[in-house]
């Protein structure tokens, strides 16, 4: 035990005194929903942290748990009334508590894998052929990275001329995030999202050079690495003009926008940016059942709810059914699942009845993390509805791209 002089630097007074304790947070927070104690919830995180702060509170090793446990959902901050920034509140409260504990030896690989791995996308890339060639001759116990990995295919690549053209005339000019550890994941998924941009009319330009966004870093309380990351791709985007840069990971636009103030204005979730520039009448109906599950870094952290159910509609008509609690967390939270996989799976029962009582054939979704956790959801209970990116779900609506029109 150790008493608090300087160390909580990072959190700020200000943002720690929005709370008023009123408690309305509470019934929205995932762990305040699976336990019922207020140790996790967000008014009793803030609660720790401010006393920590204060020095009133000794740092004591066994409270970080309380902290551990956040899922960053930011849930809490879409019902506050008091409009307490809880996402600014937990990443700088992390990024403290990183500096003072003694990390377990999960904590401390997660964060040399963050720092050696995600932060390069080359080392990514070879690690993620490694995997496929494990999975292929199914030697994945020796590759295991959490117990969700879903089978991968060759990663998504971006044209090399770094540019795809618009389908018919040109309206916009977009920089499309590829990331890093979605076009391993999920290399579908892009590809459907820059066909969709296409469709919209824009241009779409990859940023060559361009590294992890960074948010995996701040999540998990490594505010430096995420700062040198941005340095970095700030030097990237300045290279070329383009109206909007379009994210089709919930996490990354949430961090983009919120961490890239630079970029104010500019950073477009996929949904966000095809609901103001407007698509081709669709040219069929999705006919299978389709539900949609709120990613919370779009739904809480970005506020986008409205754009992707109207999306969704457009093409699935009545064959769209609202999920019960759609916008709670399912438990993925980017390394969460990993890091602590009992509340993650407590919260994954949680949704997953929610899920499978809507009876669709497809729950779409707007972020990797969300698709591999409900797909190992799913995948635990012997169903067969498929989870798939909402712009997969949208490709649905539109014929097959004429031979080119993909990759150029
Ligand atoms: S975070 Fe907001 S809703 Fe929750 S207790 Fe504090 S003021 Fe109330
Ligand atoms: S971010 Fe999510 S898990 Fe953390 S306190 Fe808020 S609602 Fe609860």
């Amino acid at each position: 035990m150790s008493t608090v002089s300087t160390s909580f630097q990072r959190l700020s007074d200000d943002d720690l005194a929005t709370c008023v304790h009123c408690g309305l947070c509470l019934d929205a927070c995932p762990t305040f929903r699976v336990t019922g104690l207020e140790t996790e919830s967000p008014r009793g995180r803030i609660y720790l942290m401010t006393q920590w702060k204060r020095g009133t509170l000794p740092f004591e090793e066994e409270q970080v748990k309380h902290i551990d446990l956040c899922l960053g959902c930011r849930t809490c901050e879409g019902v506050c009334p008091s409009g307490v920034p809880y996402g600014r509140i937990i990443e700088a409260g992390r990024a403290d508590v990183e500096d003072r504990r003694n990390p377990s030896f999960k904590r401390f690989a997660s964060r040399v894998a963050l720092r050696q791995l995600i932060g390069h996308p080359k080392r990514l890339r070879l690690a993620g052929y490694a995997t496929r060639i494990a999975q292929r001759y199914r030697l994945t116990s020796m590759v295991r990275s959490g117990r969700m990995l879903p089978p991968l295919k060759a990663r998504y690549c971006a044209p090399d001329t770094n540019v795809a053209q618009a389908w018919g005339p040109r309206k916009y000019r977009v920089a499309f995030l590829v990331g890093c550890v979605m076009p391993i994941l999920y290399p579908h998924a892009h590809y459907q999202a820059v066909k969709l941009l296409q469709l919209a009319g824009c241009e779409v330009w990859f940023p060559p050079d361009e590294r992890c966004c960074g948010a995996l870093f701040a999540h998990n309380g490594d505010l430096k690495g995420a700062e040198r990351l941005r340095d970095h791709n700030i030097a990237v985007y300045n290279s070329e003009h383009f109206d909007a840069l379009v994210v089709d990971s919930a996490g990354c636009g949430a961090h983009l926008k919120d961490f890239y103030p630079l970029l104010k204005g500019k950073v477009k979730d996929l949904t966000e940016w095809l609901a103001e520039v407007g698509l081709p009448e669709p040219d069929r109906k999705v006919d299978v059942k389709v539900t949609y599950q709120d990613a919370c870094h779009l739904a809480h952290a970005q506020k986008i709810k409205k754009q992707p159910r109207d999306l969704v509609r457009k093409v699935a008509g009545a064959n769209f059914v609202e999920m019960r609690h759609a916008d709670i967390c399912c438990g993925a939270a980017g390394l969460y699942s990993t890091l602590e996989p009992d509340m993650s799976n407590r919260i994954l029962d949680q949704k997953m009845e929610d899920v499978l009582a809507t009876g669709a054939d497809i729950i779409t979704v707007a972020n990797p993390g969300c698709q591999m956790q409900l797909e190992a959801g799913l995948r635990a209970r012997g169903s067969r509805m498929k989870v798939e990116h909402v712009a997969e779900t949208l490709m649905r609506a539109y014929p097959p791209p004429q031979r080119g029109e993909a990759s150029s």
